[in-house]
């Protein structure tokens, strides 16, 4: 008979194991993906409890579940976690001691180990390799699998060796996670792992409780000082790109009566943790850091998010903005930006590759574009992930301006044309010089200058084609190549678009910064 009260027995095992009574969102139907012995790809928000989804079917599972993860302060955490519920786990790196190491490979060996977590460069060590070819191995958990990628905000060379080891191990299914990833991220983890068959686990990036704004760096201290009276007592962390600034601003903040402390990798490891314990304790309100701050800390009640310098990709922006508002209440993620902070962090890298000075010019640029658009941010934050949303947040500085729009009809049309009268084999800049008719050495070695579109759009200048082909792209008609990021393609939307035009909004960009400038004083 039908009870009210059905338990499924991964709930029973949920609540034994845990202590928890429910799911979060799809955790149940991936569990049992990977019980059943699948390749599963999960991409969650960071704090919506990804790591679940692979500690519990290692309970369950005969053997031992192996558990790569890039930060051994994030292994430790976790295995301290596990253990403290009386589950056996263990992880092998560079700072146990000879014995402790030998116990973790006996124990593993005799299949007594439930998780073993690894750095990837500790997978990789034939010793290790063959240890693990030799035990029970029930699956394997990629976590910031992210990783993998270039295009990755923290790219890791040795992830990439993970899938070959794998392979050596044994016929094992994999579960990829990630916090963040792009639809090209998402394509190369997939690649690499050579899981395209896996069931891919797409949470929802939305966040409703942030609010989102952008204000060009002026006098950056006076407005940071600003913003924050306007939060008064209230936690908040401050971004800066640098460890001199973060100790500079921080250094200001106090001399202005604001309870704020530095956080950076350079500083003694006693005080950064002392620091960092103070701002969970709630014995400072402010926290000044360099990204280096954040992995892994769960404070609920982070009230604001500054990025005092531009953020080096909108990866990293919305990871880092995501750490405010746990809690699930309102707060707010600020930005400082100039264009100059960009052509900074460009220089940063002037003696890398080609290839890797190409993506962070790539990754900037969208940075970038995010700063200049008057589009909602919280629209453009999530279709950079992937993610399409019909309806503005409401609630960012774009919403809440009341700035003007106009009927794009005829001039997406003519964006569609170019795009596709240049075979869809080029990227936005290129198209944009097509419209306006401007004749660069690529317009004239490819003979563009006789396509019809050619010069059509010449009433308006490349920044406003720009701001249409990228608004094409948030409204579905144009999208970028998966596999090369750089080359604009037309959706079916867009063909459809074509056959059958309707009448639709676009939003006039910011005269920069002169307008958005205006915006903020009001
Ligand atoms: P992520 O890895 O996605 O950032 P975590 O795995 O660290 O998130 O989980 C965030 C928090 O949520 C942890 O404290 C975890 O114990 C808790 N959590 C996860 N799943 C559940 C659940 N089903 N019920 C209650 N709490 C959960
Ligand atoms: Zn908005």
């Amino acid at each position: 008979m039908a009870s009210t009260n059905v338990q499924s027995p991964l709930k029973d095992k949920l609540k034994e194991v845990f202590g928890y009574n429910q799911f979060r969102g799809n955790q149940e139907v991936i569990i049992q993906h990977i019980l059943d012995g699948k390749n599963t790809f999960v991409i969650m928000p960071t704090g919506a409890g990804k790591s679940l989804c692979y500690q519990l079917p290692a309970v369950m599972r005969e053997g031992t579940t192996i558990v790569i993860s890039p930060l051994i302060a994030l292994m430790k955490n976790q295995v301290d976690q596990l253990q403290a519920l009386g589950i056996n786990a263990s992880f092998l790196n560079s700072t146990l001691s000879k014995s402790e190491s030998n116990r973790v490979k006996k124990e593993t060996l005799e299949g007594k180990t439930k998780l073993l977590y690894v750095a990837p460069e500790s997978l990789t060590k034939p010793d290790n390799i063959e240890l693990l070819k030799k035990s029970n191995i029930s699956f394997i958990a990629i976590d910031e699998a992210h990783c993998i990628s270039e295009w990755g905000h923290d790219f890791r060379p040795e992830y990439r060796r993970i899938k070959q080891i794998i392979e050596e191990i044994g016929d094992l299914p994999i579960i990829a996670l990630t916090a963040t990833a792009t639809p090209k991220v998402r394509a190369d983890i997939q690649k690499n792992l050579r899981m395209e068959d896996a069931n891919i686990f797409l949470s929802s990036f939305h966040r409703d409780n942030l609010f989102y704004e952008v204000h060009p760096k002026k006098d950056p201290k006076v407005q940071l000082i600003k913003f924050i009276r306007k939060h008064q007592n209230k936690s908040g962390i401050i971004y800066c790109l640098s460890r001199k600034k973060v100790e500079e601003v921080a250094e200001f903040l106090r001399i202005n009566g604001i309870n704020a402390l530095p956080y950076h990798a350079g500083m003694e490891s006693s005080q950064r943790m002392g620091n960092q314990d103070a701002f969970l304790n709630e014995d400072c309100d402010v926290i000044v850091a360099t990204i280096a701050f954040g992995m892994g800390i769960d404070k609920p009640d982070v009230r604001f998010v500054v990025h005092y310098d531009a953020p080096k990709s909108l990866e990293g922006y919305y990871q880092e903005t995501g750490r405010a508002g746990r809690d699930g209440l309102e707060s707010y993620c600020m930005m400082l930006f100039s264009p100059e902070d960009i052509s900074k962090l460009e220089k940063f890298h002037k003696d890398k590759s080609i290839t890797e000075r190409e993506n962070v010019h790539i990754l900037l640029q969208e940075m970038s574009y995010y700063a200049y658009s008057s589009v909602c941010r919280t629209k453009q934050l999530l279709h950079y992930f992937g993610e399409h949303v019909e309806e503005n947040c409401g609630h960012c500085d774009n919403c809440k301006a009341k700035h003007s729009s106009f009927n794009a009809k005829e001039q997406i049309l003519l964006a569609l044309q170019a795009v596709n009268e240049t075979e869809e084999r080029f990227g936005i800049e290129h198209i944009c010089n097509v419209l306006t008719g401007t004749r660069t050495d690529y317009v004239e070695s490819y003979n563009h200058f006789d396509l019809k579109s050619f010069s059509k759009g010449s009433e308006f200048d490349n920044k406003h084609w720009e701001s249409i082909i990228r608004q094409s792209m948030i409204n579905g008609f144009l999208a970028k190549d998966v596999d090369q990021i750089t080359i604009i393609r037309t959706t079916e939307k867009g063909k459809e678009f074509v056959k059958r035009p309707f009448d639709i909004d676009y939003t006039q960009d910011y005269q920069w910064p002169s307008e958005l400038e205006a915006l903020n004083e009001e």
